[in-house]
């Protein structure tokens, strides 16, 4: 399950969240509860697991499908 980054228009916190694909993207700030918030594209996904810091940005960009990790 992806994990995106969101940013909050309101208090301009930034905070992560599982989306899931079977449920609507409704996303509150958890700060404001908010609804103005924008998902910024990061490497946020990649935290999982990885230690380094050193993803391409090329690797988000490619095609989903074609992912290196199981
Ligand atoms: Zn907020």
């Amino acid at each position: 399950m992806p994990i995106y980054e969101y940013v909050c228009s309101e208090c301009k916190s930034h905070f992560e969240a599982l989306v899931s694909v079977s449920s609507p993207e409704i996303i509150r700030c958890p700060k404001c509860d908010s609804l103005k918030v924008k998902k910024t594209m990061s490497a946020a996904s990649f935290r999982l697991g990885h230690g380094g810091s050193s993803i391409p940005a090329g690797a988000m960009a490619g095609c989903s499908s074609k992912s290196g990790f199981s």
